[in-house]
């Protein structure tokens, strides 16, 4: 990787590693991670399976933290005992988010209006636990807002992960207090958020792979990973005029301060 060796340390917020794409070779993709200078990784689950996937990584590899949650795709399945389900897994010491939840109005898994009330429920635990939360949006943009706006009482705190909509919408996104993520969706040609991208504030900005998918370009349609995060850093330096130091600096400590990595234990 040619990013390696700069020195720069990165935080992947938003990485699947419990996909099956990384069964056969998931150490060195850490390591790769680790050589490319992403050396914490969040993995958010999206049930209760993938969690406990999930917490196995976390238990073999240092600088690997957790997001417990039921993904909308997932909302149909849920059991009346799942919110006492997601108190317990949240309490895991490598747990720093509520995650990932949200709305998904693409695919037709499970109706509107189930999946806000499921995530309507997994928003209260994460007030109550004072978590921040990650946030999938697809072809949901107004529920969406909608509903973690009932929540914002000034306490609530979240990632629009692989954010992909407006800049007006952005604007109102920052304005209910939430940070905004992109992957590797910024480096596609037609991507179209060249603009939203220049005009987040430096303190609201997350970087994330969302690997096994959204693989930047040169490596668009295959498997992607956590050691193309400086692939995306890049992109994100040319669009917004800054520094690839700058960019790293401040997408690291906007991630450990959402997610309170330096509090955490278990490094
Ligand atoms: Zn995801």
């Amino acid at each position: 990787m040619s990013s390696a060796g700069t020195g720069l340390r990165y935080i992947d917020t938003h990485c699947h590693l419990f996909w099956d794409d990384f069964a056969l070779d998931l150490r060195s993709v850490i390591l790769r991670a680790r050589a490319a200078g992403v050396d914490r990784i969040i993995i958010p689950a999206t049930d209760f399976e993938t969690f406990e996937q999930a917490r196995a990584i976390a238990d073999q590899h240092s600088g690997v933290y957790l997001a417990v949650g039921i993904h909308p795709h997932d909302a149909g399945k849920v059991t009346s005992c799942y919110l006492s389900r997601l108190r317990e897994l949240a309490a895991h010491p490598r747990v720093v988010a509520i995650g990932e939840i949200g709305l998904d109005y693409h695919y037709d898994f499970c109706s509107p209006h189930v999946q806000q009330s499921v995530l309507h429920a997994q928003l209260e635990v994460a007030q109550d636990l004072r978590l921040p939360v990650v946030l999938h949006n697809r072809e949901s943009d107004e529920d969406l807002l909608a509903v973690v706006r009932e929540h914002q009482d000034g306490t609530l705190g979240g990632q629009f992960h692989c954010f992909s909509s407006t800049a007006e919408y952005a604007t109102r996104v920052l304005d209910a207090g939430f940070h905004i993520s992109f992957t590797g969706n910024v480096t596609f040609k037609k991507s179209r958020l060249d603009a939203v991208l220049a005009n987040i504030p430096d303190d609201r900005l997350l970087i994330e792979t969302d690997a096994p998918f959204m693989s930047p370009v040169p490596h668009r349609g295959k498997r992607n990973e956590p050691a193309y995060i400086p692939l995306i850093a890049r992109r994100f330096a040319e669009t917004r005029h800054q520094s690839l130091q700058h960019i790293a600096a401040i997408t690291t400590r906007n991630a450990e301060r959402l997610f309170s990595l330096d509090r955490q234990r278990g490094e």
